[in-house]
């Protein structure tokens, strides 16, 4: 089918819920992607950062590939191996606890807050901390917790117990605190919020005011995770530990599965009949979890992320000397990266389109370059090719 025709389907029967590009994806392999035409594309913003490992990584389309001719579903009343083994990696990679399973970043999310409700209800407490230009999801929770405006309007009334404070200031959250507060829920790195990195003290200084208080240190790792930021969870870059994270987006590789990961101390928190899934952590995408685990193992791709990540930044620094009145500053870590602007970004994005890159634009003026960790040198230096002919004609105009 043509784009034209997709089109068509989509403005008669999709809602319109989504800014769309006009092209229709139909193929990709590692960091390519082909649209409806066969015109194809360097994929630097691949699936909104799910395909980590790239389009149809062979370890995972393999893995489910023999899991769907075994079984595909089954309900969790009943012990699925998948599942355990799963369980078993993300804790022995990340601290000890359990897991528990959802579909998606924002039910992920929305459990942690559960959990953090639970964990607080002996002692009346239920107000969690969270941060200004923050994202967490389009559940009524998750836009509750969000710190930015524009995912509440007109959703009102929203849910209760959210307090937001501007991000990587210690101070702040230490004046929201009340006897109520049973949390302090962030990301690492903003994504959506424009890659903004929290500071290593800052980080130290909300453990501390956690163990002091008894507040549980919330992570969503929901961008941030799967070797994204050179390790394989974000917090490892920071000598801490949070006492719940949050994943999904590249945990399967493109197949929808959500984790929540609770510390010893909270694990059992929420006990049998209290929460509930019907289609999380199934065989199929526990398959393509621990397909994703492989991956990064055996590809030594964690390794890799930090050398492509070195490259990467010290391209974008040269664009940035050779423009400075339209690059501001470059941030982030390992391949999660925010080209700040002194102009609006859309214009860019689309003219990287048409010239076959594709990349993503937020909060405006902050290119988000975040390609598969699998990307190569080549391609990222074609990349950065189109990048600079297209900021050299924005430089003259
Ligand atoms: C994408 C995202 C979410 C929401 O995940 P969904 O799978 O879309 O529900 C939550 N938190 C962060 C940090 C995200 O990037």
């Amino acid at each position: 089918m043509r784009t034209e025709k997709i089109l068509e389907l989509y403005t008669d029967y999709v809602m319109p819920t989504y800014v769309q590009m006009p092209i229709a994806l139909s193929r990709g392999k590692g960091a390519r992607v082909w649209d409806a035409e066969g015109n194809e594309y360097l994929d630097f913003f691949p699936g909104w950062a799910v395909s980590g490992l790239g389009h149809c990584h062979p370890r995972v389309t393999k893995a489910v590939r023999k899991q769907v001719r075994k079984i595909i579903h089954i309900s969790n009343n009943y012990l699925n191996e998948s599942q355990g083994r799963l369980a078993r990696l993300i804790i022995k990679n990340s601290f000890d606890g359990k897991v528990f399973f959802s579909n998606s970043g924002a039910e992920a999310n929305e459990g942690a807050i559960k959990l953090a409700r639970k964990y607080g209800n002996p002692t009346k407490r239920y107000e969690i901390i969270t941060m200004e230009k923050s994202f967490h999801g389009r559940t009524m929770a998750c836009i509750s917790a969000t710190g930015q405006e524009k995912v509440k309007v007109g959703f009102e009334p929203l849910l209760e117990g959210f307090k937001t404070v501007p991000f990587n200031d210690l101070s702040a959250v230490k004046e929201a605190i009340s006897d109520k507060t049973v949390a302090i829920l962030l990301e690492p790195i903003q994504g959506e919020g424009g890659i903004n990195v929290a500071d290593r003290e800052y980080l130290a200084g909300l453990r501390q005011l956690c163990d002091q208080k008894d507040l549980l240190l919330i992570f969503d790792e929901v961008q941030t995770a799967m070797g994204r930021t050179g390790k394989l969870f974000c917090f490892q870059n920071f000598d801490i530990k949070p006492d719940i994270m949050t994943l999904a987006k590249s945990l399967g590789s493109g197949v929808p599965v959500g984790a929540i990961v609770a510390s010893s101390k909270v694990c059992d928190v929420l006990g049998p009949g209290s929460h509930a899934t019907t289609f999380g952590g199934s065989p199929l995408v526990c398959s393509a979890a621990i397909a994703t685990f492989e991956a990064i193992e055996s590809g030594r791709l964690l390794n890799h992320v930090n050398k492509i990540s070195k490259f990467l930044f010290i391209q974008l620094e040269n664009l940035r000397k050779k423009y400075p009145s339209i690059i501001t500053t470059i941030k982030g870590l390992g391949v999660m990266i925010g080209v700040e602007l002194a102009v609006e970004g859309d214009e860019i994005v689309s003219e990287c389109r048409q010239e076959g890159l594709l990349i993503n634009c937020t909060q405006k003026n902050i290119l988000r370059i975040m390609p598969p960790i699998i990307v190569k040198k080549g391609e990222v230096k074609k990349a950065i090719k189109v990048l600079d002919d297209i900021l050299a004609k924005a430089h003259t105009i």
